[in-house]
């Protein structure tokens, strides 16, 4: 008998493309070593050799498992010694955890995708699945805002995604070069109608943003039901083990980390 598979081996994957999304995040494209199948939603364990591992989403679509992207913002450790990183240097990835996002509840409604900062990311691997079968949905609309127009990520795919979503976007701070919105991503729902019967929103984005948007969708009616969050969490291990992720009982690692505020409404501290 063979010895067990040990769960925190990484595979390996070398960096095949590093694309600079804003002063502070950076798009990693890399190859792993063996296909790497995923959900929309769902994360991997990111190691960079020699110092250490965290949670990402996948940002790439998941019906490409052999090339995925991760957009990571530099804010310490870890991540700071992967901004360093070069074309060709190898990273590890273990995963993919959690449970991503339940696209077949969504079948035949308005899907509605709340989104802040770098919030963007798991947005965009969902963003990609839901094109791929647009017919399956009445409408797809998207609300994003960031902090200025320079910390806008995927901006070269902006004009691409408007012509196949209804994408509205707002910049707490604007310059003169920014022609939309300025304002907290939240006063973009208040410039659209939804039908409240059969739709369902999706909430990215830092805490303070998911907080906000959360109870700007209930004001405007959602059922908390219809509410769906990516929460994300201090995590180490992405497998259940460590409990630094746990809300109460649930895992944001292996339950979540898509729940929907239905689930977590009664606990406290739901947002720090
Ligand atoms: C499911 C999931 C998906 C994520 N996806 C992305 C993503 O797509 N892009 C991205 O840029 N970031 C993402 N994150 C956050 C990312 O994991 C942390 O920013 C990263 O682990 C920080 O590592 P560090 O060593 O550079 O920071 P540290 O030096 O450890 O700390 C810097 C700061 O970040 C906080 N922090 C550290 N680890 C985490 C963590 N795991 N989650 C939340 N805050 C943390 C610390 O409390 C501290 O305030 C995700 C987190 C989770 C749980």
């Amino acid at each position: 008998m063979g010895q067990p598979k040990n769960p925190y081996q990484p595979v390996k994957a070398v960096i095949e493309n590093i694309i600079d999304e804003t002063p502070g995040i950076k798009t990693f494209v890399i190859k792993p070593e063996e296909a790497f199948g995923f959900h929309c939603g769902q994360f991997a364990e990111l190691t960079v050799p020699g110092v250490g591992e965290g949670p990402f989403a996948m940002s790439s679509p998941c019906h490409k498992p052999e090339m995925l992207e991760f957009t990571i913002q530099n804010v310490g450790y870890m991540t700071q010694r992967l901004h360093k990183m070069k074309k060709g240097d190898v990273v590890g990835v273990r995963g993919p955890y959690g449970n991503g996002f339940p696209l077949e509840k969504y079948y035949g409604k308005e899907v509605v995708l709340l989104i802040g900062g770098v919030g963007f990311p798991p947005a965009r691997a969902l963003l990609y699945s839901l094109l791929h079968e647009k017919d399956k949905f009445k409408r797809l609309l998207m609300c994003y805002g960031a902090r200025t127009p320079q910390d806008v990520v995927y901006k070269y795919q902006i004009e691409d995604f408007r012509k196949q979503i209804e994408l509205h976007m707002t910049v707490d701070k604007a310059d003169e070069s920014w022609k939309e919105t300025e304002g907290v991503v939240t006063v973009l729902l208040d410039k659209v109608n939804f039908d409240l019967k059969n739709a369902v929103s999706v909430v990215i984005g830092p805490p303070i943003m998911m907080k906000f948007g959360t109870l700007k969708l209930l004001e405007k009616g959602f059922k908390p039901r219809d509410i769906f969050l990516s929460m994300e969490r201090k995590m180490y291990c992405g497998i259940g083990q460590c409990r630094h992720c746990m809300i109460d009982h649930l895992f944001i690692c292996k339950d979540g980390p898509v729940f929907t505020y239905q689930e977590l409404k009664d606990f406290p501290d739901i947002w720090e």
